[in-house]
């Protein structure tokens, strides 16, 4: 397998790659190339037994073309600063994607999570965010971090209470991090927002009757048969959304301690049940499991589709040519290597990439931001309103047809919308309007694929921003 550090150099590779295709001068290709700024620290912390451990963790901004800056926080043994540098790069052209008004960054922490108790974790989460804060790298303002592999809520209600400690005074210190408990200033569907827009990416571009055709494939996302690799946070969000909402079947399963496969299907709620309690994915009912050694063998799975949503190059140019799947939607950030790519373009291979797929997260994360610097839930204002108005107009229907129209009819045409359902609305016209304007890229531009389609409209949003601010003599 291609070494890890590579991921940088595929992120690099691809956007050389598009940046050829984008309408974007010489000078400003190169200052969106790089990282602005890369913060290294290391800190020691006290385990529960006296022992001192030294933490090596990092922040990276990539682009300060707006602010503030926006990416999760990973915990992660593999965490080293070309990953991060990578990641960071992704994000500035995710939220440019998407339209969201940020620029890139990430954090890493090179820890195995799973190793600490939570009384370390806790250290560690509260002592690296005091190193952020003391350099002035994190605020509503300039740098707000949120979760990735390995952190979640928790991690980000410790970071919130940290920063919130040094700066008592500041109104909207609860948008300093996104990703919080609900009850720490966080927002109903951020938890499931990247899986949930996985699933609104896959969908759309299954939509289009040509573009299926094209790959063998008939059109929508219904009894699609899926293969998802991890099954953490987006990987089991994306599945049981495909699965209840799309209809589509999983049928392969891949995890750290093995893979399973059944043609019939998996119910990824049953499987999820399952693995909680037998703390392993191996010797589900009905499904033909695969050992630790072999749990590779998930990207080669019989599928029409298959999401890889652990982490990155697991897709690289030994396994390539086994994959069997007619699309590969990147829920994971960077799965597929440069390498890997240019075989699975070559075999006809559709790829939802990254820096569009998996941007739910970041979506809901600004939802989450402009609440908590607008201090008001979404809804609020609005929902009895809107609620007693359709009603008005039910009633009208109704007298002046002379029908009754039944009560859970009624009940949907009078909903006003909760927090829940403006979340969910707001990032299903986000990740159409995306996939939208990526697939007319595509189109115009001939002979390029998806990711650089991407990456193109990225590019061409940051450099007008870069173009149209000018430059600091
Ligand atoms: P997570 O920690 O919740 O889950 C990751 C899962 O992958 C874990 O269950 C882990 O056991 C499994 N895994 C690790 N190595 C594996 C391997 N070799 N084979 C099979 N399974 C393996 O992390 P997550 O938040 O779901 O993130 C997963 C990916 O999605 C990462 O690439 C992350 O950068 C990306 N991502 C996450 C978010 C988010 O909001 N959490 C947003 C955008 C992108």
């Amino acid at each position: 397998m291609e070494k890890v550090d590579d991921f940088y150099q595929s992120v690099l590779s691809f956007y050389d790659n598009a940046s050829k295709h984008a309408n974007v001068s010489e000078g400003i290709i190169s200052q969106i190339r790089s990282c602005n700024s890369v913060y290294r620290m290391r800190y020691p912390i006290q385990s529960a037994k006296g022992k001192i451990k030294v933490i090596e963790a990092y922040r990276v901004q990539h682009s300060h073309h707006r602010l503030p800056t926006k990416g999760g926080i990973r915990y992660s043994n593999h965490v080293n600063q070309d990953e991060v540098m990578a990641l960071a790069t992704l994000m500035s052209f995710k939220c440019a994607i998407v339209d969201v008004p940020f620029g890139g960054a990430k954090g890493g922490v090179k820890i195995n999570p799973w190793e600490h108790s939570e009384y370390e974790l806790e250290k560690i989460t509260r002592r690296y965010t005091v190193e952020l804060v003391k350099r002035n790298m994190m605020g509503p303002s300039i740098d707000v971090p949120a979760p990735d592999y390995g952190t979640g809520a928790r991690e980000m209600a410790w970071i919130y209470d940290t920063y919130r400690a040094f700066n008592e005074k500041e109104i909207d210190a609860a948008g300093c991090v996104t990703g919080k408990p609900v009850s720490q200033g966080g927002i109903r569907g951020r938890t499931e927002a990247t899986g949930r827009g996985v699933f609104y990416g896959i969908r759309e571009a299954c939509t289009y009757k040509d573009d299926m055709e094209a790959i063998g494939l008939t059109q929508g996302i219904k009894d699609k048969t899926i293969v998802i690799q991890g099954l953490g946070n987006v990987g089991s969000f994306s599945g049981t959304i495909c699965q209840d909402e799309g209809g589509a079947k999983i049928v392969g399963v891949g995890e750290v301690e093995g893979a399973i496969y059944d043609k019939n299907g998996i119910d990824i709620h049953k499987l999820l049940k399952y693995r909680k309690k037998n703390k392993t994915i191996l010797g589900y009912p009905g499904a033909t499991s695969y050992d630790k050694e072999k749990r590779d063998i998930v990207m080669e799975f019989p599928c029409d589709i298959l999401i890889p949503a652990a982490l990155e190059n697991q897709i690289h140019k030994k396994n390539a040519k086994k994959v069997k799947a007619k699309i590969i939607a990147e829920a994971a950030n960077g799965p597929i290597t440069s390498e890997a790519e240019a075989i699975l373009n070559k075999k006809g291979v559709m790829i939802l990439p990254d820096v569009f797929l998996n941007a739910g997260g970041v979506t809901v994360s600004y939802f989450e931001w402009l609440k908590n610097l607008s201090h008001i839930r979404f809804g609020r204002m609005d929902k009895r309103f809107n609620e007693n108005t359709y009603s008005a107009f039910v009633d009208l229907i109704e007298r002046s047809t002379g029908k009754k129209i039944g009560k859970q009819e009624r009940d949907f045409l009078t909903k006003g919308g909760d927090e829940i359902d403006l979340v969910r609305s707001g990032l299903e016209e986000t990740m159409i309007t995306a996939y939208t304007a990526i697939r007319a890229i595509k189109k115009r531009k001939k002979n390029i694929d998806l990711r650089t389609a991407a990456f193109v409209n990225a590019i061409e949003k940051i450099g007008s921003d870069y173009s149209t601010m000018g430059i600091f003599p």
